[in-house]
């Protein structure tokens, strides 16, 4: 049987790094087998971005379906509370060591939630490998979705090098560590202590010798580095961007990219306050969908003054 499904299309070259990332992401369509066309392979999805085409796959033979989760590392986190099937879920994949239900919502300034253990080892604690990295996480001292990993890769992929990198809300350090690479410094700011400290971990656990993480307030950022400008800066609040609007544009330099991450009902909703700071270009794309009323966007800003 076959059924129409979106797919992400891959060269088959680093087609197995995709097909993992969809899995630790949780939307790859396991009751559909990947379809080849040509020199490329497409991975069913169950939640589609840009780019997804849709494409007739073929229906697996059905297995037992395991419980509904998101993989972050060797934890699984299930929506539902339910220990049998979590027990059977951590049989069901050696890599896992814990499965979590989630305790409450994602909350505070912090952006972190608190879990239940299911099943297997009792932490919250684990270490993510994404593109090559290793990143230590604490799912209930600091926020961290592996969902981000494909914009992490697209970010650090468009740099040139040499570049001078802000990330203002950088969390445990997944985008300022992926992009020190081709940077010749990274200042990586949280607000959240225990994120710092995480971060400061992955800076060493990945060798790189050029981020310098910042404990503070990003809207303090212009007076703590007064002459800094920078060729690209990442702001990745998307409840609340908008307040920190000055800060990135003061640190910009001209010619600069902004990357604003969003969480807003319709497209567009911040083009008007951007275009009132830059006269570059502003390109907006969708980064995922995440409700029926809400949409993950990413603007990229030139800065032209
Ligand atoms: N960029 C990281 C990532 O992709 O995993 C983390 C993004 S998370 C959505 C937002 C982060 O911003 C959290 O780690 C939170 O502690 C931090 N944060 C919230 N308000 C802040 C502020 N005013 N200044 C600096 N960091 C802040």
């Amino acid at each position: 049987m076959e059924r129409e499904q979106w797919c992400r299309r891959v060269p088959k070259t680093g087609a197995e790094q995709v097909r993992r990332q969809l899995i630790a992401e949780g939307i790859l369509d396991t009751t559909l087998r990947p379809a080849s066309d040509g020199e490329d392979i497409l991975f069913p999805v169950t939640e589609h971005g840009e780019g997804d085409i849709l494409w007739q796959c073929r229906e697996l033979p059905v297995r037992a379906p395991l419980p509904r989760h998101e993989l972050v590392g060797g934890i699984a986190i299930m929506q539902d509370e339910d220990v049998e099937e979590a027990r059977r879920l951590l049989a069901s994949r050696p890599s896992l060591h814990t499965v979590l239900g989630g305790e409450s919502p994602v909350l505070g300034t912090y952006r972190t939630r608190t879990y239940r253990v299911l099943a297997g080892v009792a932490t919250t604690r684990t270490i993510v490998t994404e593109y090559g990295l290793r990143l230590a996480v604490d799912l209930e001292e600091a926020y961290f979705s592996p969902r981000l990993a494909n914009e992490r890769n697209r970010i650090a992929a468009l740099m040139h090098p040499g570049e001078r990198v802000l990330d203002m809300f950088a969390g445990v350090g997944p985008f300022a560590i992926a992009c020190a690479p081709n940077a010749s410094i990274v200042y990586a700011c949280d607000l959240n202590p225990g994120a710092i400290r995480l971060m400061d971990e992955n800076i060493r656990m990945n060798r790189r010798t050029n981020v310098i993480p910042v404990l503070a307030d990003a809207c303090h950022l212009p007076g703590i580095l007064p002459h800094a400008s920078f060729d690209r800066i990442i702001m990745n609040l998307p409840m609340d961007p908008a307040p920190f609007l000055d800060a990135a544009f003061t640190l910009a330099r001209d010619g600069a990219t902004i990357h604003l991450y969003a969480l807003q009902e319709g497209e567009g909703a911040l083009l008007p306050a951007l275009a009132a700071r830059t006269l570059g270009d502003i390109r907006e794309h969708e980064v995922r969908s995440y409700s029926p009323t809400q949409h993950h966007a990413v603007y990229d800003i030139d800065v032209l003054r």
